[in-house]
């Protein structure tokens, strides 16, 4: 049967189809539904693990037990995992492992823009790289194969762009499952002492010749001969935007990023008069393919950041705009990202940005309170690099900086990489105070469980992590818990614990708007009565989407008064998206917020 499906989806039919029973992973943006379908098979055994690097050693011990095993995350995600992965390598796996590297290139949802093709050069692990939805099953496949043939795992690296486009694949039967689990004790090949890992170092090169072997005959290695005037060497989602640029050129397409088949190379370029190499981001095929002493040409004409289209490929290589050129996108007004109305962390950063202290923030929705009005963040850098900011700020300023610090972080990035710097923050004793913005779901990436939800990624009930006990046990002696939608009592704890000396924890504590499951706070929506607001503007300040501005100059004469001689409007709430959690009620001092009739 034919279905349209997107290239997370159809990661997760081939991973099924081709015997994979066990997988973990983090949820992140492109890579989050690979888990989430995985985990409605029959039979499987799916979770979301706290971070990247817990879902890969738990993916390679069910490897090394018997089971096809495959790790899921996003591109910043095997920066956690990458401890493991490098050893790895040197290990083998016994059973199939996959690792699913899904790169962001233009930064649709990421802090950053890193190339994963790096890490397979880097770890030495072969990587396979599929171009749509029909290619993702299949290579799926074929990296569980390579990955037992090898004795190796297997990196399949996906960009947004395969990760979610739709395309046709063709369902398959499931094979039969093997039961090939089972405890085999192999010192010499799993403890990596230096005496052991000397040894299997020699083993890795062994591998890598042999896997460069089979790049030269692969058939995802592909050369489609057509115009011998230009040669186009490309990967992954390039290739498509490049065959719909210029589809009379002739194409090597490689399935197989690394390691590269140099014999194929060679040949192909032999066979053209031009040559380029059309990759995203960093030139690691080029790199490549002028070291074997082969003229190409790619960077000095193709961006080195974000997504490639048609209209750049084609701009690129004919110095050409009109050839498939992208119209220009049509000229509308700009519009910030900005927390939902009702959400509950905008009480807090309201707060924040008051209070003149340094707020180290985290990866979350909470992020985007970084920008006017609000500016209740002032840096952002990886998963759980709030906490250790702040410490390493809370030292450097010393006494100077009491009262000046303030980590904030989400609950599910908490559980992910939160933990080592709040006790490090215990340890070492720092006077920064860490909120744990606990919304009770990982909300920035479509509400997936985590240690502190109280249910496991296939709906089980689980384990509920205590945040306020967790952070008895490090030793902190400050710990409280504030209801975010409660203005005053957010406020004055936040100053009583800034005052106080050691390190402290504020758990802000209110469902995420959206996450029906834990009932949010829903009420009834608020007006604003235009008999009574005197246009302060003190409510625009929490910059929730359904309150805006309206100015005497736009409104016709007889319909206003003024309250004040300068008051130039009034503020105005859309009911519809108003979710009455109160918050601009409290900071109205005119009373003019008040419940629709
Ligand atoms: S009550 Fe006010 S702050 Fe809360 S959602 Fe409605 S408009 Fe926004
Ligand atoms: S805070 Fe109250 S008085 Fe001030 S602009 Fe908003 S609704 Fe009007």
């Amino acid at each position: 049967m034919k279905v349209l499906m997107s290239g997370n989806e159809a990661i997760a039919r081939g991973a099924y189809e081709h015997g994979v029973r066990f997988a973990a992973g983090y949820p992140g943006t492109p890579s989050t539904e690979i888990m989430e379908t995985f985990a409605r098979y029959e039979g499987v055994y799916a979770e979301w693990s706290p971070n990247e690097k817990v879902a890969l050693e738990a993916a390679i011990g069910a490897a090394v037990g018997g089971e096809k095993a495959m790790a899921v995350m996003k591109h910043v995600g095997v920066n956690v995992a990458a401890d493991p992965l490098f050893t790895v390598s040197y290990t083998g796996t016994n059973r199939a492992l996959v690792i699913i590297s899904a790169d962001d290139p233009s930064m649709h949802s990421s802090q950053n823009e890193q190339d994963n093709r790096n890490y397979a050069k880097f770890a030495k692990v072969p990587m396979l790289e599929p171009s749509d939805s029909r290619e993702a099953k299949a290579y799926i496949k074929v990296a569980l194969d390579l990955s037992e043939e090898f004795d190796t795992p297997v990196f399949l690296r996906t960009t947004t762009r395969v990760a979610h486009s739709k395309s046709i694949v063709e369902l398959e039967e499931p094979i039969p499952w093997e039961d090939k689990t089972g405890v085999k004790i192999n010192a010499a090949k799993y403890v990596m002492v230096p005496g052991n890992a000397r040894v299997r170092r020699q083993a890795l090169e062994t591998r890598t010749a042999a896997l460069k072997q089979f790049a030269e005959k692969t058939p995802l290695n592909r050369v489609e001969m057509g115009s011998r005037e230009v040669g186009i060497i490309t990967s992954g989602m390039p290739y498509n935007y490049a065959k719909d640029a210029f589809p009379d050129y002739s194409y090597l397409k490689l399935g197989m990023p690394y390691p590269l088949p140099e014999k194929l190379i060679r040949n192909f370029a032999s066979k053209v008069k031009k040559l380029y190499v059309v990759e995203e981001l960093d030139p690691f095929l080029e790199e490549q393919i002028k070291a074997m002493g082969i003229d190409v040409t790619g960077k000095s004409i193709f961006p080195f950041a974000n997504e490639f289209d048609p209209g750049i490929v084609s701009s690129a290589i004919s110095g050409c705009a009109e050839i498939g050129a992208i119209p220009a996108a049509p000229d509308v007004p700009p519009r910030p990202p900005n927390l939902c109305p009702g959400c509950p962390h905008r009480g807090v950063f309201y707060v924040l940005g008051k209070l003149g202290a340094f707020v180290s923030g985290d990866i979350g929705c909470y992020t985007l309170s970084f920008m006017k009005p609000l500016e209740g963040l002032h840096s952002t850098v990886c998963m759980g690099a709030s906490i250790g900011m702040a410490h390493g700020m809370s030292k450097a300023l010393g006494d100077g900086g009491k009262g000046r610090v303030v980590a904030v972080i989400g609950d599910s990035t908490f559980v992910h990489s939160g933990m080592t710097p709040l006790l490090n923050m215990a340890y070492n004793g720092s006077d920064a105070v860490v909120v744990i913005c606990d919304n009770s779901t990982t909300a920035m990436t479509g509400m997936q469980e985590h240690p502190a939800t109280g249910y496991t990624l296939q709906g089980r009930p689980a384990k509920k992590l205590d945040f306020a006990a967790l952070a008895g046990v490090f030793g902190i002696e400050n710990v409280e818990t504030v209801d975010p939608f409660d203005l005053k009592q957010v406020r004055k704890v936040m100053k009583k614990e800034l005052a106080g000396t050691g390190p402290s924890v504020v758990i802000a504590e209110s469902p995420c708007v959206l996450f029906r499951r834990a009932n949010p706070v829903i009420g009834k929506p608020l007006m604003v009565d235009p008999e009574k607001c005197n246009g302060c503007k003190l409510c625009l300040g929490l910059s929730c989407p359904p309150i805006s501005w309206r100015p005497f100059s736009e409104m016709s004469e007889g319909t206003y008064e003024k309250k004040t001689k300068n008051q130039e409007g009034i503020a105005f709430i859309e009911s519809v998206y108003c979710t009455g959690c109160t918050l601009c009620q409290q900071l109205c001092k005119a009373g003019a917020i008040v419940e629709e009739e």
